[in-house]
């Protein structure tokens, strides 16, 4: 018998408008100090009536279209009942049959294969209060009312790893579109996974539902497990005939059965009396997909066709947005400086973008880190940091001292042509003086020079070392390795 997983995701997206879904209430991620914000609206008070965020619906709308979801152009409300002290009214304001967004598709690269997860619907709801278990339960009415939108799939996902990456990739989506801060410790993201087995080809069976998932890699390991789990019963012949709700537990890394799940006739759905129906205008919708920016994965396709650099540097470039627009203004300063020089070859860009993308993930995206800065807010201007790059592939400035220079460029916003001439950190480019300096490391290193001499090739590593030292990181260690080689006769292999 050969089981296949089949895996579907409900995600939780906070929206970060100004106020809650339905009344004029702060709407915080995190409230420093319970009941803060809170109004006979969001408390449940009999007799209040919602009235529906219009910056709510227009961020539904921009979800929907990142995630190529029909808009609908009539939407409705549904009371979702159900008994619980962080829901006051005893019922959800939801969207039941129909949701603002549905039928959507994403893309995503699964071990360098491409596969598309549908997109079932994207509704909106209002959140729940929060229960805090103290001794005894408190509720916090500061999260109620708050705008959510469930994103709910299609159970096409297969792996637990592909999971991880289309939930990867929508963190980055919503982001993007800046409606959400979507960071999951904060609960501005909240995922559930349902998962089932069946026999390949045969018909699916009741799902699983599991809960607490606080990171994308206990999504991937709640997964896993219950696979694992799953397919032990599926061979006892003991397969899961209800549903029902699990929780993962981080500590013991299993998942524990909380529930037997509510059928959805126990929720009662009916249409929310006081939320007219919503009509939503063409204009609104294409006012929407005017405002939306180039989504991640399309910067990704661009960036990899334009500047020619591998998938996992501009995996790492887009994943950031800050860090994305900056290479983008290095590049293009990077283009210009190329275009103002038709004598040199076009395929400098190509070295230039793979240099300058280099130093940017690496030196000095950790110099901004242990300078407490940021791609937005750093000193160094792109047209500054392309200038550094542009000294280097000249050969003006040691690669040694780039990660120096850019911590200066740093602290004072300097120029580099400044810098390294005024702490003279440019390259000693004289040949007869490296030369000189090349002969008198080997004339007091000997024994080395006999080792180098017998085929011990690390020890040219030793001598560059050597000659760096007396240059103080100044020469060309490329020169450097050239010359040694050819002051004891080796033949150069390059
Ligand atoms: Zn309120």
């Amino acid at each position: 018998m050969k089981l296949e997983p089949v895996i579907g995701l409900e995600i939780h997206v906070h929206l970060k408008t100004q106020s809650k879904m339905f009344c004029g209430c702060k709407n915080v991620s995190e409230a420093a100090e319970p009941n803060r914000f809170v109004c006979p609206v969001c408390m449940g008070f009999p007799g209040q009536l919602p009235v529906l965020n219009a910056k709510a619906v227009e961020w539904a709308i921009k979800i929907g279209l990142a995630l190529n979801c029909k808009i609908a152009s009539h939407t409705t409300f549904a009371r979702k009942s159900y008994f619980y002290p962080d829901l006051p009214k005893g019922y959800q304001i939801s969207q039941y049959d129909e949701p603002i967004c549905y039928e959507g598709k994403v893309k995503v690269f699964v071990n360098n294969e491409e596969k598309e997860i549908g997109i079932t619907r994207a509704h909106m709801e209002e959140d729940a209060a929060k229960n805090i278990h103290d001794g005894e339960t408190l509720v916090d009415y500061t999260r109620s009312g708050t705008p959510l939108v469930e994103i709910v799939t299609e159970p096409d996902i297969k792996t637990p790893q592909e999971a991880k990456i289309f939930l990867e990739d929508l963190q980055r989506t919503i982001r993007y579109i800046d409606v959400s801060n979507a960071d999951m410790e904060n609960g501005d993201l909240r995922v559930d996974a349902n998962i089932s087995l069946r026999e390949k080809g045969k018909k699916l069976n009741p799902k699983i539902e599991i809960k607490n998932l606080n990171s994308f890699k206990a999504v991937e390991r709640a997964l896993t497990y219950e696979i694992a789990r799953q397919t032990e019963l599926w061979k006892d012949g003991n397969p899961p005939t209800k549903q029902s709700t699990r929780g993962w537990n981080d500590a013991t890394q299993e998942t524990v059965e909380q529930r037997v799940k509510e059928e959805e006739a126990d929720y009662r759905y009916f249409p929310e009396p006081d939320v007219p129906p919503l009509k939503i205008e063409d204009e609104l919708i294409e006012r929407m997909r005017q405002a939306l920016p180039e989504l991640p994965h399309e910067k990704e396709a661009r960036f990899i066709s334009q500047f020619q650099l591998p998938d996992e540097q501009v995996r790492i470039m887009v994943e950031d947005r800050m860090l994305a627009a900056y290479t983008e203004d290095v590049f293009s300063e990077i283009l210009e400086w190329n275009e103002q020089r038709p004598d040199v070859e076009a395929r400098n860009s190509v070295r230039l973008y793979k240099l300058a993308a280099n130093y940017l993930l690496g030196d000095f995206r950790n110099i901004l880190a242990e300078e407490k800065s940021d791609f937005k807010n750093t000193k160094v201007t792109a047209e500054n940091f392309a200038e550094l790059m542009v000294m280097l592939h000249r050969e003006e400035v040691n690669r040694n001292a780039v990660p120096q220079v850019l911590r200066i460029m740093q602290q004072t916003g300097g120029d580099p042509s400044n810098i390294v001439a005024d702490k003279g950190l440019g390259q000693v480019s004289d040949d007869d003086q490296l030369r000189r300096i090349v002969q008198d490391v080997l004339n007091v290193n000997p024994a080395e020079v006999d080792k180098a001499r017998a085929g011990k090739l690390q020890v040219i590593q030793f001598l560059m070392g050597k000659v760096m030292v007396e240059t103080k990181g100044r020469a060309n260690p490329q020169k450097v390795q050239e010359m040694i080689k050819e002051e004891l006769g080796l033949v150069n292999d390059e």
